[in-house]
């Protein structure tokens, strides 16, 4: 090939849109709170470290309006919050709290995905990362919970079903999306499928909660132990859920990105490593179009993880291997254990064989 022509192929970059705001940083939950402003600060850096900035394209995500928000939350809710914050803040649940600046904040972060949807209809990218604060797949219907004010991936999802799309939301959180499971548990329109450590914070996502009604066999929980690591992750991915969302044949991927499962993470005891936030999102970014994939922030809590990781997520988006720190393959506990001897893998192999027999059809 010519010289011309292969540089011309090094720099044929598929862009990726970048949802942020200036209100996200303004959201304080409290001093020394895990959940704090640096995180976006740290993301931004991954993206710079991942050296992918270029093929990165910025926007300002819009608020999600009051009909959107009603789709998955209690309006009174709604109301509360935005008086509190109004009236100066407060604590809503043992571990969420509100500043005056908050309200703003979430319901941009609520509506960034219903924003990125219109972009990436508009033709503007393949694929859009939204850079969050507060995160949102812990916050029910009636109320907040777990760092998390309105469910930011559920108001888009909700959006995207109302006008007759099919979605897959792919949870890889290191803790279970209670209230984006919640949201659609009796829908046939949205699969949720969640990898999670369990038993864990918030206590739900066990391999029974398959869904009820319409929804029986649309939601799909993986419960790792602690101490999983990617090759367990990857496993799950290539055995389980690609080919579970392949039979569901979504029109939308929406990703809650959480980065809480690396290693280093203060708040869990999961064991992946950036490069293996790069391989999930390789597969999980081939089950929908090109056009209709969008990775919402969740949690992640060690900044350096955090950069490293989201910078390794962005980067595969783009199609680049950036691999800061090698894929981990054994985990904490020796080693992805037999479908008999438990483990990952005994997961794994209990949650096909309840998904096959409560799958519709
Ligand atoms: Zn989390």
């Amino acid at each position: 090939m010519p010289v011309e022509r292969l540089r011309a192929a090094r720099f044929v970059q598929v862009s990726v849109l970048l949802g942020s705001h200036e209100a996200f940083v303004e959201h304080d939950p409290g001093a020394e709170h895990p959940e704090s402003p640096d995180r976006l600060a740290a993301v931004r850096r991954g993206i710079v470290d991942a050296g992918v900035s270029d093929a990165v394209v910025p926007f300002a995500p819009r608020r999600a309006t009051r009909e959107e928000l009603a789709r998955v939350h209690d309006i009174g809710y709604v109301s509360r919050l935005e008086e509190l914050c109004l009236v100066g803040g407060g604590r809503l649940d043992a571990d969420t709290c509100v500043s005056p600046a908050s309200y703003e904040a979430a319901v941009r972060s609520a509506g960034a995905g219903l924003d990125a949807v219109e972009r990436l209809e508009h033709g503007d990218a393949d694929a859009a990362f939204l850079a969050l604060r507060p995160p949102g797949h812990h916050a029910v219907e009636g109320g907040a919970m777990g760092f998390c004010l309105l469910n930011n991936i559920a108001v888009t999802a909700a959006g995207l079903v109302a006008r007759g799309e099919r979605v897959l939301v792919v949870d890889w959180d290191a803790h279970h999306g209670n209230g984006t499971q919640a949201a659609f548990y009796e829908s046939s329109d949205v699969m949720f499928v969640s990898l999670h450590q369990f038993p864990f914070y918030p206590g739900t996502g066990a391999l029974g909660e398959v869904g009820t009604g319409d929804g029986e066999g649309a939601t799909l929980n993986v419960p790792f132990p602690a101490g999983t690591a990617g090759d367990a992750y990857r496993m799950a991915l290539d055995e389980l859920v690609v080919p579970v969302a392949e039979e569901f044949s979504p029109t939308w991927l929406l990703v809650s990105a959480g980065f809480d499962a690396h290693r280093a993470d203060p708040l869990t005891d999961l064991g992946l490593s950036a490069s293996d936030f790069a391989d999930l999102t390789e597969r999980v970014a081939r089950l929908a179009v090109p056009g209709r994939r969008i990775f919402f922030l969740e949690g992640g809590y060690d900044l350096e993880a955090l950069a490293s990781s989201a910078g390794a997520t962005v980067a595969a988006l783009v199609g680049i291997a950036y691999r800061p720190e090698p894929a981990t393959t054994v985990g904490r506990l020796g080693s992805l254990g037999s479908a008999r001897s438990g483990g990952p893998a005994a997961v794994v192999d209990a949650a096909r064989s309840l998904h096959e027999r409560h799958r519709r059809g």
